[in-house]
């Protein structure tokens, strides 16, 4: 997957967190090469969302060094924006902007960022929207679409930075049921299409059929990382074990 003597693309190494006294992430290590894709999962608190969101210059961290092609990224450095521009992120809540059209949500980036003229952005757009199958809804608001709809168009804006690297922080839980499938077949699409990905989410499915490593936390650390199979076999901690046997 990753030759030996190229770079990894992310380079997560003793990571520590703190929100005031409270320790949120303990020595976190974690190296991600082009094209792998890693999924997280452990129980609630453990750390996840705080993990991805310092890989995205969200959240400040105290020690340790997360690095993107070898640049440092902390919420307080320079390289803020490049790695924001880099890393496209796709939340629980989709977090579209809710007074724009779904093909202005997809282009804003691109258009203030890359500074790419409108009618190019546009079509560039369309296509990412027929990549989530959402063609047909480019002129509608937010408000308009289900949380499925909403959730691929918010995939299609991450998409449009053209990222090296996409975060997703469980992004079908808080969809009903009947949606979470058609989240899932894109997220699935773009694991065959080679995206690099690191995805928060208890879709074990999903994991099983696209994670090349399981990254189980627990207790503000990394407590397991696990080849699907055996993961999936039980060839883990007693605590992932059981974890896994809950979300069955
Ligand atoms: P997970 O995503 O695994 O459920 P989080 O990363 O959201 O866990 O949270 C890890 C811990 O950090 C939890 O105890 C949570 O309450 C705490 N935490 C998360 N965000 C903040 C914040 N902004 N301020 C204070 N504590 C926080
Ligand atoms: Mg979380």
């Amino acid at each position: 997957m990753m030759s030996s003597s190229s770079r990894p693309l992310l380079e997560v190494s003793g990571l520590n967190k703190w929100f005031g006294a409270m320790h949120a992430l303990r020595d976190v290590d974690l190296t991600v090469g082009v094209g792998e894709r890693i999924v997280v999962c452990g129980p609630s608190g453990s750390g996840k969302s705080t993990m991805v969101r310092c890989i995205n210059a969200l959240e400040r961290y105290q020690n340790g060094l997360i690095r993107l092609e070898g640049e440092a990224i902390n919420a307080d450095c320079d390289s803020v924006l490049g790695a924001r521009r880099a890393i496209g992120m796709v939340f629980q809540s989709f977090n579209l902007f809710p007074h724009l059209s779904v093909l202005d949500n997809i282009t804003l980036g691109p258009r203030k960022l890359l500074r790419l003229p409108r009618p190019d952005a546009e079509s560039a757009a369309m296509m990412l929207l027929s990549q989530v199958r959402m063609e047909d809804q480019a002129r509608k608001m937010p408000s308009q679409l289900s949380g499925g709809q909403q959730q691929r168009a918010a995939i299609a804006r991450a998409l449009a930075m053209n990222p090296k690297l996409m975060l997703f922080d469980e992004p079908t839980s808080a969809l009903d049921p009947e949606m979470v499938k058609e989240v899932l077949d894109v997220m699935t699409a773009l694991a065959e299409a080679g995206t690099t990905m690191i995805c928060v989410t208890h879709e074990m499915g999903f994991a099983k059929a696209v994670a090349h490593r399981i990254v189980f936390m627990d207790q503000e650390k990394i407590v397991e990382t696990a080849d699907p199979a055996a993961f999936f076999a039980g060839d883990c901690c007693d605590r992932a074990r059981s974890f896994v046997g809950t979300t069955a």
